[in-house]
C-alpha cells in the first residue's frame, strides 16, 4: 500500500471494526493517489467472509472474486476516466440492491469518478441510498468533491485521502528512482503533487526534455532572441509526450502551466514577499528580468497566458507555437 494511504484505511478499518458502516463513503483526493484500488481494498474488506482485525483475508471467495471482478454482489462502475456515468448504470445499482445478496455478507457498489454522475444518475442514487435493502454499502471515489450534487454529499461520509507533502513523496519515488534529479520539485507541481504521475513521468523520460524547456526558458530571459529555442524545446517535449500519451500530463496545456507555475512563484516572492516560495526557474538573481517586473505586469502576463491554455489539446501544433512565441514576445516588451 502506498505510505500515504496508511492513515485513511485506518480510518477506514476503525469505522469497519466499530461496526458502524455508513451506506455510502466519499474517497475524495487528488489524482493519481491511487483512490480506485483503495475502494476496492476497501470494498474487500466489507465483503470479506473472514475479516481480520488488520484487513480482509485475501483468501475467501468472496475477496477472491470481487479481485476477479467476478463478485455476484459487487458493481463497480465507472471505470472510464472521462465517461459520464449514465442512469441506466445506477438503474442496474437499484437491481443489485434489492435482490437478496448471494453470499450473505451484504452489497457492495463502487462508482469512480462519481463527479462524472449526470444529475438524473444522482438523483437515482439517492432514492436507492434513502431505501437501502439490507447490508449495503457506496463507495464513491472523486478527484472533484465540489461537483458532487450537496445532496449525495450529505448523506455520504467523506474520508479524505491527502496528497503527501514533497519531502515523503520524495522518499517513496527515490525507491524508484535511480540518480538525483534536481528538478524533481517541478515535475511533482506539474503532476498535480501525485508521486504515483510524476514517476511515470520521469520513467518516460519527460523530465529530460521538461529540463530543456526550463533551460531554453531561462535563457530567453536573459535574451529574447532565443524565443525561438523556447519554441523548439516545447516542440520537443510534446512530441516526446505523445508517445507517452498520459491523460493530465502529456497534454499541450502542461506548457501553460509551466509558465503558469513561474510567474506565480515570482509573484510571491516579489509581491508576497514570501522568501519560502519555490522558484521553478531555481535560485532567480535579483538582475533577472522576471525579479523587474511590478505585481500588475505579472498578473497581466498571467493572464495573457489563457490564449495557451489548451487542455484537450486541440490547438493544432502550428498555432500552439505562434501563441506561445506571441506570449513570449509580450512577456519579453515587458521586461
Ligand atoms: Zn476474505
Amino acid at each position: 500500500m502506498f505510505p500515504w494511504l496508511e492513515k485513511p484505511w485506518k480510518v477506514w478499518l476503525d469505522t469497519f471494526n466499530s461496526g458502524r458502516v455508513p451506506n455510502s463513503i466519499i474517497v475524495s483526493g487528488a489524482d493519481g493517489l491511487g483512490k480506485k484500488t483503495f475502494a476496492r481494498n476497501m470494498g474487500s474488506l466489507f465483503l470479506c467472509e473472514n475479516p481480520k482485525p488488520d484487513g480482509y483475508c485475501g483468501k475467501c471467495h468472496s475477496c477472491l472474486m470481487l479481485a476477479d471482478g467476478t463478485h455476484p454482489d459487487a458493481l463497480i462502475i465507472g471505470e472510464g476516466e472521462n465517461s459520464t456515468i449514465s442512469i441506466d448504470a445506477v438503474r442496474k445499482i437499484g437491481g443489485l440492491v434489492s435482490e437478496t445478496p448471494r453470499f450473505g455478507v451484504g452489497k457492495l457498489v463502487i462508482i469512480y469518478n462519481a463527479e462524472n454522475m449526470s444529475e438524473a444518475a444522482a438523483n437515482a442514487l439517492l432514492k436507492v441510498l434513502e431505501e437501502p435493502v439490507g447490508r449495503v454499502l457506496f463507495i464513491l471515489t472523486t478527484d472533484d468533491i465540489h461537483r458532487l450534487l450537496p445532496t449525495v454529499l450529505s448523506r455520504s461520509r467523506i474520508l479524505r485521502v491527502d496528497s503527501p507533502d514533497f519531502e515523503s513523496a520524495k522518499a517513496w519515488m527515490y525507491q524508484n528512482i535511480s540518480g538525483d534529479l534536481p528538478n524533481l520539485r517541478y515535475y511533482y507541481r506539474l503532476c498535480g503533487s501525485s508521486p504515483v504521475q510524476t514517476l511515470h513521468f520521469v520513467e518516460n523520460d519527460m523530465g529530460k526534455y521538461l529540463d530543456a524547456l526550463i533551460t531554453s526558458f531561462r535563457e530567453f530571459l536573459g535574451d529574447p532572441s532565443a524565443a525561438v529555442d523556447v519554441l523548439d524545446a516545447i516542440d520537443a517535449y510534446l512530441a516526446q509526450a505523445a508517445s507517452w500519451l498520459h491523460d493530465n500530463i502529456s497534454k499541450p496545456d502542461v506548457i501553460y502551466r509551466l509558465f503558469y507555475f513561474c510567474l506565480h512563484d515570482v509573484y510571491a516572492r516579489k509581491v508576497l514577499q514570501n522568501e519560502k516560495a519555490s522558484l521553478i526557474l531555481g535560485r532567480i538573481s535579483p538582475d533577472n528580468p522576471l525579479m523587474r517586473l511590478n505585481g500588475e505586469t505579472i498578473v497581466r502576463l498571467m493572464e495573457d497566458l489563457q490564449d495557451i491554455r489548451d487542455p484537450d489539446g486541440a490547438i493544432p501544433s502550428g498555432m500552439l507555437r505562434l501563441r506561445v512565441l506571441d506570449w513570449l514576445n509580450r512577456a519579453a516588451a515587458s521586461f
